[in-house]
């Protein structure tokens, strides 16, 4: 057994986790920081598996956690990508209408984008055009976001990792949460080789994101939510198929929901992927087939997604109807048709990317959690729902978390 006493622990070595890192080494270069993982490498989770869009800061009410960080955290993550030399698409993005019905959401959006300081702007059909000569409006208008760009996450992760390291940063991972004491300051690890690991803390940070909630409430916290898995399936554009993607094409979202819709994203890459599907899935980390499937958590979560249906909770409804199905190939292609209309089966090619959104549901309020929520415990702070655009915001997010946990008041 082996003792380590260190000034941080943060459980989870994803984006959120490391930013947290990086905005603790900013504040204090002489921190002792210990990042936990239970994964054999890092990456192996959201951050790894996103479509790497750095979001301009739209879709958020204002004075929002995600109104508040969005538009600073993607400026400073695209600035740290270009500093450190990895690849950055500057390809703007355009959000359309898919029914005539929807086209005063753009307004709206227009509004929030412009009060979150985000730079947006009604374009019209020709301008549109331009942009997406494949694409189509279902008003006479779209929005552009000149702004918003496109990096390779898994790069981001390790290059982040790389630099922690140099800084001093401890990287613990394949280990397992065994224990953990709170009013102590302790937690218990072990690694592959059965290396146990006691762990005293000064201040711990929860950054585990699927299993955030099952973290937190370890330390007695949480207890009115659990995370709900929505999984996130790619589709990518075949080399050979007759369109040229240039820039970013989404739908205008259900609002109601915290999913974006089926989009087009151009990677750094060349490639081009269409996608995440938002259906739920039957594990947090049932990525594939029969892989990590909790058949508890999936007769829990049925019954949870019967109850929004039942009393269509935030329009629940219209998700069920518009997106719960797009696991279905044919169902895919349809939503995909409503922006680019000359799309057919034969252009998409299955992707390897798939990912799982750690979607937090407020058991009490019966409703699906749109804003990043964190708990505070003793000497602890738990993020609770890192969902989309965490990796966007992750280093303005971590300098709110800090703010929030009063590391540095005195
Ligand atoms: C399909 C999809 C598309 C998305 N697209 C975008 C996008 O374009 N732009 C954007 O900004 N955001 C996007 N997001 C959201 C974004 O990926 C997440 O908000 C962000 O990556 C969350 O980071 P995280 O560090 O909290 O979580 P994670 O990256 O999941 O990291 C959590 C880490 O905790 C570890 N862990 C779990 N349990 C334990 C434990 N008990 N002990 C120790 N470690 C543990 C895991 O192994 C993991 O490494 C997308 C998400 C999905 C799923």
């Amino acid at each position: 057994m082996t003792e380590v006493i260190s000034d941080i622990v943060i459980l989870g070595g994803g984006m959120v986790g490391m930013a947290i890192a990086n905005q603790l080494i900013e504040h204090d270069k002489h921190l002792s920081i210990a990042v936990i993982d239970k994964e054999p490498e890092i990456g192996r989770h959201s951050s790894g598996r996103n479509s790497g869009v750095l979001h301009a800061g739209i879709y958020y009410p204002p004075k929002t956690l995600k109104a508040n960080v969005c538009v600073q955290g993607a400026k400073r993550l695209r600035a740290w990508c270009e500093s450190e030399g990895l690849p950055v698409l500057a390809c703007g993005k355009v959000i359309v209408p898919q029914t005539a019905e929807l086209d005063g959401q753009l307004e709206l959006l227009l509004e929030r984008g412009r009060a979150n300081g985000a730079e947006v702007k009604l374009i019209d059909e020709e301008k549109f055009l331009e942009l997406v000569p494949d694409g189509h409006t279902a008003s006479s208008r779209a929005l552009w976001s000149p702004s918003t760009c496109v990096v390779k996450p898994k790069l981001v992760l390790k290059r982040l990792e790389q630099r922690l390291k140099e800084r001093g940063v401890r990287f613990i991972v394949g280990a397992q949460l065994d224990a953990v004491n709170p009013q102590a300051r302790q937690l218990r690890v072990s690694q592959l080789g059965d290396t146990t690991t006691t762990f005293t803390y000064g201040f711990l940070f929860n950054a585990a994101g699927l299993q955030a909630d099952r973290v937190a409430r370890a330390f007695g916290l949480g207890e009115c939510c659990t995370l709900l898995p929505f999984k996130g399936i790619y589709w990518q554009l075949h080399p050979r198929a007759p369109f040229n993607f240039r820039t970013n094409l989404y739908p205008v979202p259900d609002l109601h929901v915290p999913f974006l819709g089926v989009h087009v994203t151009p990677s750094p890459d060349g490639t081009v992927s269409l996608g995440p599907t938002a259906i739920p899935a039957l594990g947090r980390e049932n990525y594939r087939g029969f892989e990590g499937i909790e058949p508890l958590m999936a007769i829990q979560f049925m019954g949870d997604l019967a109850s929004q249906w039942w009393r269509n909770a935030g329009g629940f409804r219209r998700y069920a109807r518009e997106q719960a199905l797009h696991g279905i190939k044919p169902l895919f292609l349809k939503a995909a048709q409503a922006l680019v209309p000359g799309l057919r089966s034969e252009h998409l090619i299955p992707s390897q990317k798939v990912g799982i959104r750690a979607q937090l549901y407020d058991r009490r309020a019966g409703e699906l959690v749109q804003d990043f929520r964190l708990e505070h415990g003793h000497s602890s702070t738990h993020v609770l729902n890192a969902i989309s655009p965490a990796f966007t915001a992750s280093f303005a997010l971590a300098d709110l978390i800090l703010d929030q946990s009063s590391l540095f008041s005195n």
